[in-house]
């Protein structure tokens, strides 16, 4: 850790591009994509359907576009979206699925953001012809605002068989669908393969700078394209984007398990803090996700001390505050982080109230 440096565990979005990426970018063939003619753009799509094992696949410029797109793609005005209550779908993207979709989410709220079938199910709507019917299942793993948390693969296939059993589609918001697989120590071809679509993420804990993926069937991803248009996602030399995805794609997932033994060290590190609130054993990937009530600040200004010590997170909600391990973190800058934040609740607890601001 350098004196100067700053501990950035807001997100695994922070990740600057490699050199190696850099270099790709420089050095990537492009071409108009629009015409389909971006021969890296193309190499990443081809190369994310087969990790996949899908027909095809769609680069974007975000998750949210990419979760858009599949939602325009499954779904009518006035029909219903089941989710979860955290979700990110729901709660961090512009209520799109409504504002530009015109559905319905239909949130549930689940332990650990994990959803059970039985929970989907009483969710669903009645076929009475007075009723909004439900027409897609929203599913995201790891779930990020439940702290990271990973569905049991048998707990997908089930919830997949039995909407689609019951006429319903399945989306997954797998934006960090390769610490899932991290964490089972399974690969994401067998995890989402029941899916009807899959959106992840590239410029996460995989290290690219910008996009997401969608794959899925030809057909599906043809829509897709279309819609991608529609709401101005139709990229020109993308391939200058599309060069270090690849590189995130092919490299990125060999180390998420790094990441998820840092969150687990800062976790156990924060857990003997006196006044966080955290049980490490609940942490399987790369976020943490703290209470910090018993300090007596909110979060933000808990952060705000945090900051002032060169240690950044985001606060969850006004009592909670999260941290994202990612490949620009060492071991020695989380070690930093705990001794931080150990210090400085020790010093609030020596400072006679009403101080803090000062
Ligand atoms: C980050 C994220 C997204 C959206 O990704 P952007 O690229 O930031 O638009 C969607 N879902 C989940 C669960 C995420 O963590």
């Amino acid at each position: 850790m350098m004196d100067d440096r700053i501990i950035d565990l807001r997100s695994d979005t922070v990740t600057k591009p490699s050199a190696e990426m850099r270099r790709a970018m420089a050095e990537a063939e492009v071409g108009d994509d629009v015409f389909l003619e971006d021969p890296t753009v193309n190499r990443l799509q081809a190369r994310a359907a087969q990790i996949f094992g899908r027909e095809a696949a769609l680069f974007v410029p975000s998750g949210t576009m990419g979760n858009l797109t599949c939602l325009l793609a499954h779904t009518r005005p006035g029909q219903e979206v089941i989710c979860e209550q955290k979700s990110h779908i729901y709660n961090m993207e512009m209520a799109s699925m409504s504002a530009v979709g015109g559905v319905l989410p239909r949130p549930i709220a689940a332990e650990d953001g994990i959803m059970t079938w039985e929970q989907v199910s009483r969710a669903i709507r009645p076929k009475v012809y007075s009723r909004a019917q439900t027409a897609l299942v929203c599913v995201e793993n790891t779930h990020n605002l439940a702290g990271g948390s990973v569905y049991p693969s048998e707990l997908l296939y089930e919830i997949c068989d039995r909407a689609h059993e019951a006429g319903l589609l399945v989306h997954l918001d797998g934006s960090r669908i390769f610490n899932a697989a991290t964490y089972l120590g399974e690969d994401v071809a067998g995890i989402t393969k029941k899916f009807d679509s899959v959106q992840f993420c590239l410029s996460k804990g995989l290290g690219a700078p910008v996009g997401s993926m969608v794959v899925g069937s030809r057909a599906f991803i043809e829509r897709c394209r279309s819609i991608r248009k529609m709401v101005g996602g139709g990229m020109r030399q993308a391939g200058v984007l599309a060069a270090p995805g690849l590189i995130a794609l092919e490299k990125g997932p060999q180390r998420l398990h790094i990441d998820h033994e840092n969150a687990k060290i800062l976790a156990e590190g924060l857990a003997k803090t006196p006044c966080i609130g955290l049980n490490p054993a609940k942490v399987q990937t790369n976020i943490v996700i703290f209470d910090i009530r018993e300090t007596g600040l909110s979060a933000s200004d808990f952060l705000a001390e945090l900051a002032r010590r060169k240690v950044l997170g985001v606060p969850v909600d006004s009592d909670k505050v999260r941290m994202v391990t990612h490949l620009d973190v060492g071991r020695s800058d989380v070690d930093y982080a705990v001794a931080v934040v150990q210090e400085m609740v020790g010093s609030f607890s020596r400072r006679p109230a009403g101080t803090l601001a000062s």
